[in-house]
């Protein structure tokens, strides 16, 4: 999963990095409301952490912009304390959901964490498709039970696949969710990854669409 955190004071916009990165986010920056709008409205993320005061453009007119624009992702926004008129313009302005400054780490990742599984249309923090079980809480994927052994690229992979399963999602998107902006991205490692999960789940769960892309089919119940 891909996010976006904008961030103008460089002590928070660095904890904010290490907390989200370390929680297995691939993470793009943003210091300032111009680039935050740029990055928004031509990457695809899963969610973005958006603080409201920010220099040159600031984070309402931001959100309300790709709003505008018809960009959907969920948005947990960063409020001042006291800042209650804040809140209540940024939920006006579209915000899924808002923080109060100064905030715990392990809260923003919880909040995070539903904001995405929510847009996928999913209500349990634990996602399963079969025997195939993925707590997004700890960034675990079981089979029947036993945990996989999984590289931070191959987790993404599945993590993305699993909040889309049973949709077809092409390598492109794949790619677009699983590599920061900054990094220099292949599609055809898509593949690998593709292959090297294949052989650690059921066979038969990652199902390749021709032409299109992947698929994470919901085997029938036994
Ligand atoms: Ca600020």
């Amino acid at each position: 999963m891909r996010i976006l955190v904008v961030e103008d004071e460089p002590t928070l916009q660095a904890q904010l990095a290490e907390g989200t990165r370390a929680a297995g986010y691939v993470v793009d920056l943003a210091d300032n409301g111009v680039d935050a709008h740029f990055m928004g409205d031509t990457e695809s993320y899963d969610a973005v952490v958006l603080d409201l005061g920010l220099p040159q453009m600031d984070g309402i007119s931001v959100l309300r912009k790709w709003r505008a624009a018809a960009r959907v992702m969920p948005v947990l926004i960063l409020t001042a304390r006291d800042g209650w008129h804040e809140k209540v313009a940024g939920i006006d302005a579209g915000a899924d959901d808002y923080l109060t400054k100064p905030f715990h780490m392990e809260e923003l990742l919880a909040r995070l964490r539903a904001l995405i599984r929510r847009a996928g249309g999913h209500a349990s923090a634990e996602l399963v498709c079969g025997a195939l079980t993925l707590d997004t809480r700890n960034s675990r994927a079981t089979v029947a039970g036993k945990a996989l052994a999984l590289t931070s690229h191959e987790y993404r992979v599945l993590a993305y696949l699993m909040h889309h399963r049973d949709e077809i999602i092409s390598r492109n998107d794949l790619v677009e969710h699983i590599y920061a902006q900054d990094f220099d991205r292949d599609s055809n490692t898509v593949e690998v990854f593709i292959g090297r999960l294949r052989k650690k789940l059921p066979p038969g769960l990652i199902e390749t669409v021709r032409g299109l892309g992947y698929r994470l089919t919901t085997p029938p119940p036994p």
